[in-house]
């Protein structure tokens, strides 16, 4: 087993979204999975910012932060694309001298009048600069070129990629695409070709968009006689109704995710699940066993479909356990109306987040609802199941309740089943008003779940204020 040097290459023109984190997600896995044997391993992350009109630096913290609450940690320093330019360069020069590449003055207008003609005599050339390549004085200019790669008109170029399988595409179909623009600036695609040679990079693993490319980047490594790297082109993900995921179909950026209240282990564990199973009985699976179990080999070919419902059933499942809290009480913390209300009485917090926590998908979901229960101002509104029959029954409530000595959930439960026997009526009759009462809603957790959670002197204090009205 070779040592595996994997990266996760993004361009800083948006934010980190479901796609970028699933490739990400995947190249972090395999690394861990290779560490194990070779010590030596590395997942690197690489900021390609070369496109100085569509980077942002918002964007790029978005990537980085994104990336770390999520968990997925990269070794060494950030490579930023922008430092390298002059090795890019070094690169394209050595293609012009080599013959591998050549200088072409065709304007856009040139090229574009050329692939109409073809368009109407129904050829089929992707190579549109014919005759700079020939053109003894274009090969001699100082300045004011651009330089584009050679690539063979015959032929055809075959890949073996770990997910498609044995691919290949005819070199006719590749264009001599552009390496040096006119002002000397390289493009992408000779930089990602120099960066992951020079960082040793033998393992390419990114989306199934980025496969045309590849056909076309192997080229580079084959001109320079460098090492190809193994690929794996992941399916894309789609919404679920086929079309290609966007924002249509839910929160796709990973702000939108934490902003909403999801916690990153069910963002991962619905992410691997994409055309892979663990092939367990439930499908929950944390980063750990994930390291342990994933086959990258095992990943299906076709376009996998993110369900959000899928999502907050596992979001739930995970929000729900005890040991994951802390994601809650962050996303507090970090919530700039809610923060707070956990330094007035985290205890409060926690048994608000308790009562309700098995009917919510994302944290957000209680955000209104935990300002209510810290609403020191909070009056009960008037409503029809709050008649005078309820009154009366209430007053003796607030009686009896005044002797209650440990404000438990279990003394409340015994309390209010004591109270109904006492009155000899029903719950609900009772309970709904007084779950209005308390909340203003006719919906709600059980009436001694609200009372706990808003503590004795909230809930004396709205009954209070209600009775006394
Ligand atoms: N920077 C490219 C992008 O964000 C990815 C490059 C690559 O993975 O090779 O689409």
């Amino acid at each position: 087993m070779k040592n595996v040097i994997a990266r996760f290459a993004p361009s800083p023109t948006g934010f980190l979204h479901i796609g970028g984190i699933r490739t990400a997600l995947i190249n972090y896995i395999i690394v861990q999975q290779s560490k194990s044997q070779k010590k030596d391993s590395k997942f690197y992350l690489r900021i390609e910012d070369t496109d100085k009109m569509r980077s942002k630096k918002e964007f790029e913290e978005s990537i980085i932060n994104g990336l770390t609450w999520l968990g997925i940690k990269w070794d060494d320093r950030i490579i930023h694309q922008s430092e390298r330019i002059n090795r890019h360069y070094e690169v394209a020069n050595q293609l012009l001298k080599n013959n591998n590449a050549y200088k072409c003055i065709c304007t856009p207008e040139t090229l574009e009048k050329k692939r109409l003609e073809n368009k109407r005599k129904h050829i089929n050339v992707k190579k549109l600069c014919i005759k700079c390549e020939k053109n003894e004085k274009v090969q001699s200019l100082k300045t004011n070129y651009c330089v584009r790669i050679k690539i063979p008109s015959e032929g055809k170029l075959l890949l073996k990629d770990k997910i498609q399988g044995n691919i290949s595409l005819e070199n006719k179909e590749l264009d001599n695409f552009i390496l040096l623009r006119n002002d000397g600036t390289p493009t992408y695609m000779l930089s990602v070709v120099v960066d992951d040679y020079d960082m040793n990079v033998n393992t390419i693993i990114r989306g199934n968009d980025h496969l045309n490319n590849t056909f076309r980047q192997v080229y580079i490594y084959k001109h320079m006689e460098w090492q190809i790297p193994e690929y794996s082109h992941l399916p894309l993900i789609h919404g679920e109704d086929g079309s290609k995921l966007s924002k249509r179909h839910g929160a796709i950026d990973v702000n939108e995710l934490n902003n909403l209240g999801y916690i990153p282990k069910s963002i991962i564990n619905n992410l691997i699940l994409l055309g892979w199973s663990p092939k367990k009985i439930n499908e929950i699976i944390e980063i750990d066993e994930i390291i342990e179990l994933f086959d990258i080999n095992k990943i299906s070919r076709s376009a996998s479909i993110f369900d959000y419902n899928k999502l907050n059933y596992l979001n739930n499942y995970y929000l729900k356990e005890n040991k994951n809290y802390k994601f809650f009480e962050n996303y507090i913390l970090n919530n700039n109306n809610l923060s707070k209300f956990i330094k007035e009485d985290h205890i409060k917090i926690k048994r608000v987040f308790d009562s309700f926590k098995n009917n919510i998908n994302y944290f957000s979901q209680i955000d209104a609802i935990i300002i209510s229960y810290f609403d020191h101002s909070f009056r009960t509104k008037s409503h029809e199941l709050l008649n005078e029959n309820f009154n009366i029954i209430l007053k003796d409530f607030i009686n009896d309740l005044t002797k209650i000595d440990d404000w438990n959930e279990k003394q409340l439960t015994d309390f209010i089943d004591n109270f109904l026997k006492k009155k000899k009526i029903k719950f609900p009759i009772f309970g709904k008003p007084l779950r209005i009462v308390l909340t203003n809603s006719i919906k709600g957790p059980s009436i001694i779940a609200i009372l706990y959670a808003l503590g004795k002197e909230t809930s004396f204090l709205r009954l209070n204020n209600y009775i006394r009205k």
